[in-house]
């Protein structure tokens, strides 16, 4: 009733809403046009495993490269992708070029790398999935178990019969599945339990500041202490301190990565940032004692 005493609110409410209904239109058929045209790029950021003292894998990122507005960040499409349907074929498209990439780094001597590629939960319940992995795996010569799958918690994804057949046949052909930015999202609890997951990210909000942050150290303790009662590898994401790998790292988290490390880059980058910052490098022995 509030909303209807004032005509002119009315008015500009439905306004806004057709302005952005109309800007939603805009951006699906300039995505649509994007992916016709080839415009999207990989970003890779290297993920580093401090015990084995180097790199071990990278997360594919897509960019969207426009021709007036630059690089444009995937927080900018991504939602409009899901919803118009076109993470389909973006999402096809991210899983080739990250496999073919791969191909080309284990073809050019690169240390043995695994590939992690994020997943919408529409892609997820695409009934395709398996296939399309497994055809870009063939294609480029990469094996299955240098691939894993990134997810993020969604209401969709929970006690979907079908989610668990996905899981099994892409565990048991070696893919890995992780899930994204662990204590964030809804159902957890329910979700670890039911799925074989074999990776667990912990969000960058829980990581930003760790060692100066009470709150921020129950949560990535009980996060990691999880992640181990679970049989899982425990990876912190979004790593910008030096101070915070090494309070992770003496609560037993295994992985990292964030700005700390590196960025994500483009292909052609991506060799030059998979040396350790200047602090981790002094003798392996060390590191392994005290990673800092
Ligand atoms: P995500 O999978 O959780 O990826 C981590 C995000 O954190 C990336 O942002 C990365 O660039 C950023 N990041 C990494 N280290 C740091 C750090 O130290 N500090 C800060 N401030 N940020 C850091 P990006 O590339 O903008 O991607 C955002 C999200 O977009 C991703 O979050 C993922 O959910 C989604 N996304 C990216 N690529 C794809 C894709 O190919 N398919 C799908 N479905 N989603 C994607
Ligand atoms: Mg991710
Ligand atoms: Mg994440
Ligand atoms: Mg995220």
């Amino acid at each position: 009733a509030a909303s209807l005493a004032n005509p002119a609110q009315v008015m500009l409410h439905s306004v806004n809403a057709r302005r952005q209904a109309i800007e939603q239109m805009q951006l699906e058929q300039d995505l649509r046009q994007a992916l016709a045209r080839s415009e999207f790029v990989l970003h890779y950021q290297p993920v580093f495993d401090l015990q084995a003292g180097r790199a071990i894998g990278a997360e594919a990122l897509v960019r969207w490269q426009h021709p007036e507005r630059g690089l444009v960040p995937p927080g900018a499409f991504i939602d409009t992708a899901e919803s118009s349907g076109l993470i389909g074929p973006l999402g096809l498209w991210v899983i080739r070029e990250a496999c073919r990439q791969l191909g080309e780094w284990n073809r050019a001597g690169l240390p043995h790398m695994r590939m992690a590629i994020n997943v919408s939960a529409r892609q997820f319940l695409d009934p395709q999935l398996g296939q399309h992995l497994r055809e870009a795996i063939a294609a480029a010569g990469i094996s299955p178990d240098q691939l894993e799958i990134e997810l993020t918690e969604t209401v969709a994804m929970v006690d979907h019969a079908h989610t668990h057949r996905v899981f099994s046949a892409l565990r048991s052909d070696g893919v890995g599945i992780a899930i994204d930015d662990f204590g964030t999202g809804y159902a957890s609890m329910s979700y670890l339990r039911k799925l074989p997951f074999d990776k667990l990210k912990i969000d960058r909000e829980f990581v930003t500041d760790v060692h100066r942050s009470r709150e921020g150290q129950a949560i990535c303790g009980a996060l990691i202490e999880l992640g181990k009662g679970l049989g899982l590898r425990v990876l912190a994401e979004g790593v910008e301190q030096k101070e915070e790998v090494r309070y992770l790292a003496q609560q037993g988290c295994d992985l990292f990565q964030g700005y700390y490390f590196a960025r994500p880059v483009a292909a052609a980058q991506f060799e030059h940032s998979l040396m350790l910052p200047p602090a981790l490098l002094h003798g392996a022995e060390a590191r392994l004692m005290d990673p800092l």
